[in-house]
Formats: C-alpha cells, structure tokens, sequence
C-alpha cells in the first residue's frame, strides 16, 4: 500500500526504450550506464534490473557505498566506481569484485599488494587528467609503472570532458589518445577506452570510443547538442490535494505572509516540500498541473508542504491529482523546466529528489496510466 500521496513514479519501459536506443547509436561500444547518487533519484537497485536486461555491460555509482548496495542486489554483475576510493577502503572494493578507479601508483600498489595475497587479479581501471583537473594521472611513466604491477589487471583508462566547447573537447581527446598511443609503445593495452558522457556521446561519434558511460541519456534527459537521440524523461513526481481554502482579496498565505491574494481565490494545500528535494528557490515561479491548468505555487516553500492558487481551476477538489513534475505534455513541468526555473541543471533536479517520496515503478503500462502490475517501494 502507498503511505503517501506524493510518489515518484518511474516508467522502466522509458528506461528500457531509452538503454534500447543508446545501445544501438554506440554500435560495437560497450555501454556502461551510470546510476550514481540512487540511479539520478529514481532508484539505483529496482532500475538495474532493466538496464542488465538491455544490454549494460557494466553499472557505473560515484562511491563505494552505492557500489556495495548494488552488489548486495546483484552478486556478480560487473560494477564500477568513477569516483575517488580513498586507500582503507580500496581493499574492501576489491573483496568485493567492484572495480575502483585509480590514478597513482599508491593505489595500484594497495590492489597488487592485495592481488598478490589472495592470487586473484584485481580489475581497475586508470583515470587520466587532460584538463578536467578532478581525478587522473598526468605521467606517462607512473601510469605504465601501474599498469605493470603484478596481479593488478588495469582493464580500463579512461578520461572526463569539461564540455568547454567543441574545440576544448577535441584538445582533452588529442590529448587522451596521445597518453592511449604512448602506453601501447610501451606494450600496455586496454580491454576498455572510455570518455564519453550522456551529451559528448550523443554530439560526437569519436569519443564514443569503445565504451560510453551516459547517465542523464539513460533517464530520458536530454542535454546534447549537436547530435539528437529521441530518449523518454522516465520520471514523474505527483500528489494530491489535502485540502481547500478559500481565501479573501489581500489575505496572505504562508510564512512571513510573503504572497497575498490579489483577489478572492481558492488555495490547494499540497504534501510535498523542500525536504522531498523539490527546490525552495522555486517561490514565485513554479507551479503544478491540476486538471490539465497550470496553478502557480504562492508563498514560500515549507519542509513538507506548499500552496498553490487554485483560481485557475474551479473545479479542483481535495484529493484531486497535482502534477510536479511531468513529461512537459498537458500543461506539466518537464525536469528540463523545473531546472530552468530553479536555475539549475536537470540532474541536480532528480538526483536530489529525496528518499521520502515513495517510487512507484511502471511497467507494461503506459506513461499515464498505473496498471495493476504496479510495484511500490517504500522507502
Ligand atoms: C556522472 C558521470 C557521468 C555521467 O554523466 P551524464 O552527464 O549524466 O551522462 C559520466 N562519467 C563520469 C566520470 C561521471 O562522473
């Protein structure tokens, strides 16, 4: 049963349509989706199912917790961490079989130390800066130092975009292949080339290399823009009313009273807030859909609740369905919208959503309907 009415539904058909797509633009490229911070708010472990199906050959987390928490799902699909694995800890990654990034021979030495205890080789794969300056290694010679340590199997190199532009693109890839080329003299080669985010894989063939690791494409958030690939937002945030109001001209609404009725209207109470991950700084400009009319929000955003002006609607009841977030059809906010009102990028949107709101995943259904074969997960 739901124990709330502000859910985030999530359609693994988007999903499964979205990872059919990015699968047949990358060709002969492996395809590593990436669900860190919860699988970008729609929930890491019940969406892994449909990406495995649809053709993920890895599945890709920021940190060693997400990692672990995949792992306990799914005891032996390939996972990998793009982020930093400090040094207590890259054992426990190991033991583990979840392949770390590293970029210094430190690193590489705690692995091969490891390897060589155990007799069992230890996947990583080796980061290289070219001009992101986040995580990588610069020397050529540290870098063939690693990838020749006994027991450690360095499967993978690879590197970031800044997206600093097409020309600055093509410098950090020149300059990834000449690190690529310089290692092959030396006789160090790699199962796995990677460079390509969600919008440097979709714009340029060429960095899609022999493996992508898009994030924001696999749930339907589009952010190319030179090539196109026609993913489905998968996401939906809903509610319902908790109730009416009807207010007078001049009467004020919310903390501080920061809104006041310019006339004699109805106000909807709504049960989702700030601490749901829906951005305070949307005050004075966001709305939700009710009945197909847009009802701006009035007033400051609480915690767990906010108001809208129902002067739009006449006809809306207590209990009637808000749209939060929608696929931007029928008058609803898209998440490409909503970042662009709160001034911020849509994966800052969704991998913000709280934990509270419960998911309720679709499938064999459509985007607009919940079929019985409805599955909820409480969080
Ligand atoms: C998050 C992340 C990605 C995926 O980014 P999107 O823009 O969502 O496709 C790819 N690579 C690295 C290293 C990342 O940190």
């Amino acid at each position: 049963m739901l124990l709330r009415d502000t859910v985030i539904k999530v359609d693994l058909d988007d999903i499964a349509y979205n990872m059919d797509l990015i699968r047949k633009m990358a060709g002969s490229a492996a395809v590593m989706p990436v669900i860190k911070a919860n699988g970008y708010g729609h929930g890491a472990v019940p969406i892994a199912a449909t990406l495995m199906k649809h053709g993920a050959s890895y599945l890709a987390v920021a940190t060693l917790t997400e990692a672990l928490e995949l792992r306990e799902a799914w005891p032996d699909y390939p996972l990998f961490i793009l982020g930093h694995t400090p040094d207590r800890l890259l054992p426990l990654a190991a033991e583990n079989r979840i392949v770390s990034t590293i970029f210094s021979i430190e690193q590489g030495r705690i692995l091969s130390d490891l390897a060589c205890k155990t007799g069992r080789s230890v996947k990583a794969h080796l980061k290289v800066d070219t001009g992101f300056h986040r995580l990588g290694a610069t020397d050529l010679r540290q870098m063939a130092a690693v990838c020749r340590l006994p027991g450690l199997d360095v499967e993978g190199i690879f590197s970031h975009l800044a997206l600093a532009g097409s020309e600055e693109n093509e410098k950090q890839y020149r300059q990834f292949c000449a690190v690529i080329q310089g290692l092959e003299k030396e006789g160090i080669t790699f199962r796995y080339h990677h460079l390509a985010d969600s919008i440097s894989a979709v714009d340029d063939p060429k960095y899609r290399m022999d493996m992508i690791r898009p994030g924001a494409l696999v749930f339907g958030l589009r952010g190319f823009h030179k090539g196109f690939l026609p993913v489905r937002q998968a996401l939906t945030f809903e509610t319902r009313i908790s109730q009416i109001h009807r207010i007078r001209k001049g009467e004020g609404v919310g903390y501080d009273y920061l809104w006041t009725a310019p006339a004699d209207t109805r106000i909807g109470t709504l049960p989702f807030g700030y601490a749901d991950g829906y951005p305070r700084s949307m005050r004075g400009k966001g709305y939700v859909t009710i009945r197909g009319v847009k009802c701006p929000v009035v007033g400051v955003i609480c915690m767990d609740q906010c108001m809208v002006d129902l002067a739009g609607v006449p006809e809306a009841r207590e209990g009637d369905r808000a749209v939060i977030y929608g696929n931007g059809r029928n008058n609803t906010m898209s998440i490409a919208e909503a970042a662009e009102l709160a001034g911020t990028n849509k994966n800052e949107i969704v991998s913000r959503l709280a934990a509270r709101p419960p998911r309720v995943y679709i499938a064999g259904g459509s985007a607009h309907s919940i079929p019985s074969s409805v599955s909820a997960f409480r969080t």
